[in-house]
């Protein structure tokens, strides 16, 4: 996979009604070339209906979290195995929700990395600072440290996205400046490095944090920003859409 790309993190909305319903409506108004630089991240209760809906189209979709164990007792999990077996070929490891909310441990989220590489999904490793790692100047270590935990246990030569999102700009509306965002992704990209120099420059960092349709080419513009991770502005098809063709503008 090449280019820029656009994941749209539903978080717990939509129907099921309203996700089949999205799904058409995507597949009527992207091009198909515009299709394979999308992914939808639904939660699992309307994955099904994504799944169904997009068979035979370019976009591609994926989990919001998983378990890193196939099977088992584990009362509320999802199976990284069923979701592939769903058609799944992504998921989200670590948002920050789950980091916060439900106090998910680095070394969980390692173990969830490894597991769905070993299926061959791909994991879209997210990492941010709050609003005090910030002021305290503590954003650098924060993320590279983040970063490092998450991929402990990770294979270079399998694909793996990362996704910076400033814990600060997600559903605040308070995005990033176009400084802040090329700083923090020249620091994960260098951290990237780090970990494996031969395959570090085909990994592609996506930015999350009150992406609009105003802001996407701005941000799109800057160096090593290969995506997008678009919360709320993903839960309407003309948003989503209009926030990859801004995109398109400046990287074109
Ligand atoms: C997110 O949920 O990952 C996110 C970036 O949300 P929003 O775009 O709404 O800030």
């Amino acid at each position: 996979m090449t280019g820029f790309f656009c994941a749209g993190n539903w978080k717990m909305n939509k129907t099921p009604e309203q996700a089949a319903q999205f799904v058409r409506q995507l597949k009527e108004s992207a091009t198909a070339e515009e299709q394979k630089h999308l992914v939808l991240l639904p939660t699992a209760l309307i994955a099904y209906e994504v799944a169904q809906g997009l068979k035979g189209s370019g976009v591609a979709w994926g989990g919001q979290n998983c378990y890193f164990e196939n099977s088992g007792a584990f009362t509320g999990e999802s199976s990284p195995s069923l979701m592939k077996e769903m058609g799944a070929k992504f998921c989200l490891v670590g948002h920050s929700e789950r980091r916060q909310i439900f106090a998910e441990p680095d070394d969980m989220l390692a173990k969830k990395t490894a597991a769905l590489q070993n299926l061959g999904m791909i994991p879209i490793v997210c990492v941010g600072e709050t609003q005090d790692d910030r002021r305290w100047n503590r954003t650098q270590e924060v993320i590279v440290r983040q970063t490092r935990l998450a991929l402990a246990s990770a294979d270079p030569s399998k694909p793996i996205w990362l996704a910076y999102e400033p814990v600060w700009a997600i559903g605040t509306g308070q995005v990033a400046t176009p400084e802040q965002v090329e700083e923090a992704h020249g620091i994960l990209r260098k951290a990237l490095k780090e970990w494996s120099a031969m395959t570090s420059d085909r990994i592609p960092i996506l930015y999350g944090g009150s992406v609009k349709a105003e802001n996407s080419a701005s941000l799109a513009a800057l160096n090593n920003v290969n995506g997008f991770l678009i919360g709320g502005a993903s839960l309407a098809v003309d948003d989503l859409l209009k926030i990859y063709r801004n995109s398109q503008t400046v990287r074109s």
